[in-house]
């Protein structure tokens, strides 16, 4: 798939194929129609005709935002440290697939692409685990939230680099960052307080990492 530059036109004949293909993808990733349609100008009747083309089905129903910005960055009654985590390694994909050339790239493509290394990426965790994953209608959202792609209002999440594991990772910017905290540091500091409470000799225990 060839990369679409930002200032693609759709309705440039010599990108009217890259625009059909980033849909075949964006369709076969499960995306809401509104949101194909916004990133390749397709009309919605014809969005609805490569569903059931390509996947036998009707575009998946729903809100074109998915979750507020607290859903992706503090964990709470639905969601973990560990869904804090995913949504860090989408964002880190979404980054790097933006430099991989010097003119911007589309960010409907980007978006693509980042989806693509991130499903790699997670494969094996996600069978062996059943981790819960993003799916692409949340990636869209967390990206919106992050103000990276032209969405109104103003971006409610930004990310902040941990100083011990420097992942970087999404914070509600309207909320406490002491509440906030890294969500890998938490994990680890989660397992090896799991470790000692399974009365092993003090000598096997993992060093405290703080
Ligand atoms: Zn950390």
């Amino acid at each position: 798939m060839i990369v679409i530059p930002e200032d693609a036109d759709p309705k440039d004949p010599c990108w009217e194929v890259a625009y059909l293909q980033l849909a075949h993808g964006l369709v076969m990733a499960g995306t809401r129609a509104k949101i194909i349609a916004r990133f390749t100008d397709l009309p919605t009747k014809k969005i609805q005709r490569l569903y059931r083309a390509l996947r036998g089905t009707n575009p998946p129903a729903g809100p074109i935002m998915q979750g507020n910005a607290r859903f992706f960055a503090i964990p709470g009654k639905h969601t973990s440290e560990a869904w804090s985590v995913q949504c860090a390694v989408f964002l880190a994909c979404f980054e790097r697939m933006g430099k991989i050339t010097t003119a911007p790239a589309h960010r409907g493509w980007q978006m693509l692409a980042a989806f693509t290394v991130y499903q790699s990426l997670t494969e094996k965790l996600y069978r062996e685990t059943a981790i819960k994953r993003l799916d692409i209608n949340q990636a869209y959202a967390l990206l919106a939230h992050c103000g990276f792609l032209a969405h109104p209002g103003a971006a409610e999440l930004q990310r902040k680099e941990c100083p011990v594991c420097l992942i970087s990772y999404p914070v509600v910017t309207t909320e406490r960052p002491d509440i906030q905290s890294c969500p890998i540091c938490a994990i680890n500091a989660n397992n090896i307080r799991l470790s000692r409470q399974s009365r092993r000799p003090a000598s096997e225990s993992p060093p405290a990492t703080a």
